[in-house]
């Protein structure tokens, strides 16, 4: 047995299967499906993958459960959370060796995702004592106007491979204490994560009494997976975490049969620094948004706009801390850069590189070979690649994409308002930031004519956001908002009562209706 194999044992998995409802596990009716990890390609499992006819299992207990899991009071429901965040302390480190070995996340990113799982678990714990409706002034006598909020149904969640179980709780949580059941289809690329994750999780469930096992579903397959649960219309809300082209074949199709979908898609991340800038931290931010998890994060900070007057001193210092970038086996301490996740990803980070050559990029901190490949001190069959810096002019057109790798693009600017201009200048909208040490510089940035993102920081890093603000990003990036603040009222339908107390029947609108 490997270490993926032993790990997922002691998380309480047997052996590696497609298709779970609660803790009843089946093999999937579709072709094998092998897992590699990105370490050093080591082979960590084969299975029958699912296809549309588990699906069609999966939902339909998730749907019966749901049925019997609406009507225990929310507390109850949140109860049940609290003890899923439990389980996820004892087993944290083993969840995230799990992470590491399957998504080549460096130790400490992978602690820090199932933290983000355990974090999410108090918060929903919280949320499941308010759920709060609202009591609203009816214009008629003897009448109350209110809003309420009631369970939604069976929802379908869609990951990343990126973030292999944290997207998952962040719904998932909330989707619970709400009394909605949620059916999983895990990324292809880091399936026996989500699987053990199910594992421990079906544990907690069935040894609660009020909780129906089927509240808690998974199908692992590829994109013709998600396309099912995309379509079906027992799932009434669909939660999709991935790539853009993801976004549009998933939007348009839960779209079709007028369902909601939830969309969180790429990023293509800008930071401003401005002449005040506090360029220690700057540097640290920088480094760490744009090298973390190997610039596979959406929040991944892909371009750097600096003020011309600190342009130079800044690149050096940047220079400087590239060059000597721990890069290796995501396991050992001290490594900052795992690998990428697999061989397209190396072949991707190469043309565009090529690409931004051509378009007049000018790449620093390449090594002595002019190549991103790092072949020496890392574990052989992994794709290890050195982060690169690219000075290139805003109008690039490689600067409107999303490469998924550790590319970070320099921009020089003279004007703030050309600096916002050019981190707005790109079709996605998830995160950004300035680093400035002027108050209204600040403000500017924050304010309706600064960014327009859906996460806008200052004087940190675009990346590394904490559970308790709402997630996600605007234009391409889909729009759709996850975790904390109210986006649990995505998971619920909402319901307005009038309630007639009197023995007159008073029309709204003044209207006359007289039957006598
Ligand atoms: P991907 O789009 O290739 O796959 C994501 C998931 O969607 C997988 O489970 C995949 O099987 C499924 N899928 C793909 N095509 C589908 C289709 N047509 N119908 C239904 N399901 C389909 O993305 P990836 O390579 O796993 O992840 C990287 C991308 O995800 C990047 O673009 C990154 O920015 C984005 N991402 C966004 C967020 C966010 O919160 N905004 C978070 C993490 C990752």
């Amino acid at each position: 047995m490997n270490d993926a194999l032993a790990i997922a044992a002691r998380l309480g998995l047997a052996a590696p299967q497609a298709v779970a409802v609660g803790d009843r596990w089946s093999a999937g009716s579709g072709a094998p499906l092998s897992v590699t990890s990105p370490i050093d390609n080591a082979p960590l499992a084969e299975f029958a993958a699912a296809t549309a006819a588990d699906v069609e299992a999966v939902v339909a207990a998730a749907h019966e459960a749901f049925l019997q899991w609406r009507a225990v009071p929310a507390p109850v429901r949140g109860e049940l959370v609290r003890r899923i965040g439990e389980k996820l302390r004892e087993h944290k480190n083993d969840l995230a060796a799990l992470v590491t070995l399957e998504a080549g996340k460096i130790t400490q990113e992978s602690r820090g995702e199932v933290q983000e799982m355990i974090d999410i678990c108090d918060f929903a714990v919280g949320q499941s004592r308010q759920l709060y409706g609202l009591s609203i002034a009816s214009e008629r006598p003897e009448h109350r106007l209110a809003e309420q909020w009631h369970p939604l149904g069976a929802i379908g969640v869609i990951s990343a491979f990126n973030f292999p179980v944290a997207v998952w709780a962040w719904n998932a949580m909330l989707a619970l204490v709400c009394g909605d059941a949620v059916v999983w289809k895990p990324s292809e690329k880091t399936p026996l994560a989500a699987m053990a994750t199910h594992a421990l999780v079906a544990q907690v469930v069935v040894a609660m009494d009020e909780a129906p096992p089927g509240i808690v579903g998974l199908v692992i397959g590829d994109a013709k997976v998600g396309d099912a649960l995309a379509r079906h219309r027992r799932l009434p809300l669909i939660s999709a975490t991935g790539s853009v082209p993801m976004g549009r074949a998933v939007g348009s199709t839960v779209a079709a049969r007028l369902g909601r979908a939830l969309l969180e898609l790429g990023g293509n991340n800008a930071m401003i620094v401005a002449p005040s800038a506090d360029l220690e931290a700057a540097v640290r931010a920088i480094v760490f948004s744009a090298v973390g998890t190997c610039g596979q994060r959406c929040t991944t900070l892909r371009r750097l706009i600096v003020h011309e007057s600190i342009a130079d001193e800044l690149l050096a210092r940047l220079v400087r801390v590239y060059e000597g970038l721990p890069i290796g086996d995501p396991r050992d301490e001290g490594v900052l850069v795992g690998p990428l996740i697999d061989a397209a990803a190396g072949e991707a980070m190469e043309t565009a590189l090529a690409t931004a050559k051509e378009q007049g990029g000018r790449v620093l901190a390449l090594g002595k070979d002019a190549s991103p490949r790092v072949a020496e001190t890392v574990p052989a069959g992994g794709v290890y690649v050195r982060p690169v810096i690219v000075e290139i002019e805003p109008d690039a057109a490689i600067l409107q994409q999303e490469t998924f790798a550790p590319i970070l693009y320099v921009l020089r600017y003279a004007e703030l308002d050309e600096a916002i201009a050019l981190q707005n200048d790109v079709p996605q909208g998830l995160s950004s930031a300035i680093f400035t040490g002027d108050v209204r510089e600040a403000e500017r940035f924050c304010a309706p004519t600064g960014s327009d993102c859906g996460i806008a920081n200052v004087n940190i890093g675009t990346s590394g956001a904490e559970i308790g603000g709402a997630f996600g990003g605007e234009k391409e990036t889909g729009g759709g908002r996850e975790s904390g603040s109210d986006t649990w009222r995505t998971y619920m339908r909402r319901q307005t009562n009038t309630i007639n107390y009197g023995r007159d029947l008073p029309l709204a609108q003044g209207i006359r209706f007289d039957i006598y």
